[in-house]
């Protein structure tokens, strides 16, 4: 069931996962466009995500950015500039280098792996900030299996700093190793299922990473251009028009229904990208996914020698990476 409308103020709007906007050129929705889209969320009972660029919006804004409940995500250092209050606790402030302090309450990292390991201390000293961080890795397909052994080694690390926090009474969240601890079942982006994203042309698309690819004329399968990159989902004139929409359902993707790598994003954008699939996800993604998980299983059991914690929750031990590895019917 959809309950979010991304809404990309500006082509320029920052991005905040796993995809890169290449747009440099403004190109900001217009108002009545704008007015649309909160209508269109209203009606639908939609809670409303602003994605900010890093530039101020005309005054007119405002009025009708503040018309409704809605989270902000925005680049760091540019409070989103609007003549509105400062943040509140929902908003998101999205960084590409490690930052000495975090102000929002939620902070998106994004880094390359290189970028990660390189920082991983200065990361380190973010876990005590109290400020969710949530670490986004933006070149997952250059992951290889020499890499494995290093990633186990630095979750391993951050897990030594996390559990000092958890002794000190604190309780830290990074969504690489903290996430799996807390989940019973699987908490993934669900683009194009629980949210979908408004572009400044009055189009929907499954996330802003397609809205991209169709700016940038890639088709999104191994990134070959086409005539048409269409990759729109609808508009506000017509509505949502996803073409097999139970594709996008966790019920019709066969490894990670039966996965229980519950922190994983299961980004449907890598998957087309790189299987050519939208519901089936790359050996890199799922190995990432699932060394995260070992490492949270990892810091959970040490985390109960100190004391009772999360009793309900049980990640078993496993002997493999991908899930692909152990499906005998494919
Ligand atoms: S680890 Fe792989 S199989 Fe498991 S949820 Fe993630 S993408 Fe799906």
């Amino acid at each position: 069931m959809l309950q979010y409308l991304v809404i990309l103020l500006d082509d320029t709007s920052v991005a905040y996962c796993h995809a890169d906007n290449p747009l440099k050129k403004r190109n900001l929705m217009p108002l009545e466009t704008l007015r649309k889209g909160i209508l269109f969320g209203m009606k639908q009972n939609l809670m409303i995500q602003y994605v900010f660029p890093d530039y101020a919006l005309p005054e007119e804004y405002a009025s009708v950015i503040e018309s409704i409940d809605k989270v902000k995500i925005y680049p760091v250092g540019c409070k989103p500039v609007t003549g509105i209050e400062d943040g509140n606790e929902a908003d998101v402030e999205v960084v590409n280098a490690v930052p000495e302090k975090v102000e929002a309450k939620n902070l998106v990292l994004r880094l390359t792996f290189s970028e990660m390991l390189k920082q991983k201390d200065n990361i380190a000293k973010l876990f005590a900030s109290g400020a969710r961080i949530n670490l986004c890795i933006t070149d997952v397909e250059q992951f290889s299996d020499e890499q494995i052994e290093t990633y186990k080694k630095v979750l391993e690390e951050w897990n030594a700093v996390l559990l000092d926090l958890y002794k000190q009474g604190l309780s830290p969240q990074f969504n690489l190793l903290t996430d799996r601890m807390m989940l019973d079942k699987m908490h993934n982006c669900e683009a194009g299922v629980s949210n979908i994203t408004l572009a400044p042309n009055g189009k929907f698309y499954l996330c802003p990473a397609f809205y991209y690819d169709e700016q940038m004329q890639v088709f999104n399968q191994l990134n070959h251009h086409q005539p048409s990159s269409d990759r729109s989902v609808g508009d506000l004139d017509n509505g949502l028009n996803i073409p097999n929409p139970q594709l996008l359902q966790l019920d019709h993707a066969p490894l990670c229904r039966n996965c229980d790598t519950f922190q994983c994003r299961r980004c449907l954008w890598l998957n087309r990208r790189l299987t050519w699939d939208i519901n089936t996800p790359s050996r890199q993604q799922c190995v990432m996914a699932h060394i995260e998980r070992n490492a949270s299983r990892a810091l959970l059991s040490d985390i109960r020698k100190v004391g009772e914690f999360m009793p309900q929750i049980d990640i078993k031990e496993i002997n493999y990476l991908d899930p692909f590895e152990v499906r005998k019917e494919f």
